[in-house]
């Protein structure tokens, strides 16, 4: 059996990610809000635990995968958080909550004796279980490498972006405000394609061997959009987070970004139609009926 782990948050990425550990041979002590999660992690071998401070202290290794910079903060730092556990000395946070949180949780842990490494990944819900995450992680290299053979279980293209906390949320920003804004283009393209009249698989299909592919044309269009289940697993709530986190940096930087700030407006009018909730390859909808296909 290889060394305990914990795990908080089990959701559409923090599920498969806790199966493969326990594939691999981790004891894994688990944690989520929802006893529906949480009971399918303990009926693949995780052990349940009833709060972070439950997990964190019994684990010296906890990673979490929650939703929002809100989350993370109260899972850490709030009543019965990863703070309260004698036993965590490395905490792993791999959901995307952008630097500032990263560094306030990392000062919020540091008089406890715990390291933080922020670890924010890429490659979606198919990336987790297959185990070919990107894994961008910054902040103390000893951690990093005590923690990377876990973190190669979930991602095969795990890297080291830097020794200052918060760089690997940054980078983790840059990509997703670059995939997103992608995918608002495409979604107008696209529109414009069908309504001309084009056939919209033999159109994604040819765009897929042409210059204007991209991740979000081979993973967003070409399946779930094309097959009209609007399956691929990220909510349209989670990408706009994304953005406004992104965004919030680039301001920070004083720069302006009119491109991404245009696509941020295509989310924020597919969120105010009630679409918060759906699969982020739903905001093809918005464009599709201002073009009425
Ligand atoms: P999700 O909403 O499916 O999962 C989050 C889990 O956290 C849920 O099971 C929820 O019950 C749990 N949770 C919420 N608040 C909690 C609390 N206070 N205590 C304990 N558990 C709590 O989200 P997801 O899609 O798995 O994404 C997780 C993170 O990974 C997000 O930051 C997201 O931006 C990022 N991410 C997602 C994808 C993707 O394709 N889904 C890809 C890369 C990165």
């Amino acid at each position: 059996m290889r060394e305990a782990l914990g795990f908080i948050g089990l959701g559409a990425m923090g599920a498969p990610m806790v199966r493969r550990l326990l594939e691999v041979g981790h004891r894994v002590l688990a944690h989520d809000l929802n006893p529906v999660a949480l009971a399918a992690a303990v009926s693949r071998g995780a052990e349940g635990r009833d709060s972070p401070a439950a997990v964190a202290g019994e684990a010296a290794i906890v990673l979490v995968s929650l939703p929002t910079p809100e989350v993370v903060r109260q899972v850490a730092l709030g009543v019965a958080g990863l703070a309260e556990g004698d036993a965590l000395r490395i905490y792993v946070d791999l959901s995307t909550t952008g630097a500032q949180a990263a560094q306030a949780v990392a000062a919020g842990l540091a008089p406890r004796g715990v390291v933080a490494l922020d670890a924010p990944v890429s490659g979606g819900v198919a990336g987790a279980e297959a185990g070919t995450l990107a894994v961008m992680v910054a902040g103390d290299r000893a951690a990093f490498d005590r923690v990377r053979p876990v973190l190669e279980v979930i991602g095969a293209n795990t890297v080291l972006v830097g020794g200052q906390v918060g760089q690997g949320q940054t980078l983790k920003l840059v990509n997703n405000l670059l995939a997103a804004t992608t995918w608002a283009a495409a979604c107008e393209a696209l529109a414009m394609g069908a309504k001309a009249g084009i056939d919209p698989e033999l159109m994604i299909d040819t765009i897929n061997k042409s210059s204007g592919r991209s991740f979000p044309t081979e993973r967003f269009a070409a399946g779930p959009v094309l097959s009209r289940r609007f399956d691929f697993g990220f909510r349209m709530e989670l990408m706009a987070k994304d953005m406004r986190l992104a965004l919030q940096e680039a301001e920070a930087l004083g720069l302006v970004m009119p491109t991404s700030r245009a696509a941020q407006m295509l989310y924020g009018l597919a969120m105010a139609d009630g679409g918060a909730k759906g699969d982020v390859t739903e905001l093809v909808k918005i464009t599709e009926g201002w073009a009425g296909t």
